[in-house]
């Protein structure tokens, strides 16, 4: 049984529509898949159907960018209903808040003396339903001004770099509570990707577990193996689900081919049992938490 639990799409910042995600999830050899967007659900009905005609399982799911204590943390939310209203306004302001900031961005570019636009860079994202950072990398590609999203971020993108701008995210203790009251489960991103442990040590989880935290993403391509041994430790003594995911963006992030890092099916059974028992908690219909069910 090969799952993995963090895919990107078009809607966001990879580069397959997520009928082509399916069908490369496929071709992957994996059973399951999860579609995982930035703040939104707008690929879902899309992955669903083609899912459902290639006969593979797919989680749904999103990747929310949060705060917690100062630093950036990626949420992947898993299967809340995305109507909810609480969670819709939570995810509302933060795509609010990365539309927000591509003018900065341009405008530091700009003032550096390199010709991209507001418009241009737009243009260049298609129908996301967030245009962030990538696509300002994207632009300055186009533009030849550096070969790759990666040169881009490295020398203007990134924070502490010439163009960098921060942004409001949700704060993450409220985007877990409106996660929760939409019936879904939260999993920290790579919570220790090109990072110390910073905010998110063994206190740091331990809290964030007291609040509805269920998991975290351990084997990501982020982590060194030293990393995940330590996260594995504190996951198995807080009883949090291990996950394992590529963070797949099609041809917009190298070394992230699907099913890189795989999730095992006893902790992808814990996560679907979570979601089920949140779902109830908020008096929601328990979600077909994957179509078709597996036999993990
Ligand atoms: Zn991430
Ligand atoms: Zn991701």
């Amino acid at each position: 049984m090969r799952i993995d639990l963090h895919a990107h799409t078009c809607v966001s910042d990879g580069t397959d529509t997520p009928s082509e995600l399916v069908r490369a999830a496929v071709a992957a050899g994996l059973d399951v898949v999860a579609i995982t967007d930035h703040d939104t659900s707008a690929g879902w009905d899309e992955a669903v159907a083609t899912a459902h005609d290639a006969g593979i399982g797919l989680v749904r799911g999103m990747e929310i960018s949060t705060r917690f204590r100062g630093r950036g943390v990626h949420l992947l939310g898993y299967l809340p209903d995305p109507t909810h209203p609480g969670l819709l306004a939570e995810l509302r302001s933060v795509l609010d808040g990365r539309d927000a900031r591509v003018p900065g961005m341009v405008e530091r570019l700009r003032g550096l003396g390199l010709d991209v636009t507001v418009e241009g860079v737009r243009r260049l994202a298609g129908p996301t339903a967030a245009v962030g950072r990538p696509h300002v990398a994207d632009a300055l590609v186009a533009a030849g001004y550096v070969a790759s999203r990666g040169e881009a971020f490295d020398r203007y993108l990134s924070p502490g770099r010439a163009a960098y701008a921060s942004r409001a995210a949700a704060d993450l203790e409220t985007m877990l509570a409106a996660l929760a009251a939409a019936g879904g489960v939260g999993v920290i991103a790579h919570p220790w990707g090109r990072h110390d442990p910073g905010v998110l040590d063994h206190d740091g989880l331990a809290h964030l577990a007291g609040l509805g935290l269920v998991g975290i993403e351990v084997d990501h391509q982020d982590h060194d193996p030293a990393s995940r041994a330590e996260l594995r430790e504190i996951a198995g003594a807080l009883d949090l689900v291990v996950t394992g995911s590529s963070d797949y963006h099609g041809l917009g992030k190298v070394d992230h081919d699907l099913g890189c890092n795989l999730t095992a099916p006893e902790e992808l059974e814990r996560l679907l049992d979570a979601a089920a028992a949140a779902a109830r908690a908020a008096g929601r219909d328990v979600p077909a938490m994957i179509w078709p069910r597996p036999e993990l």
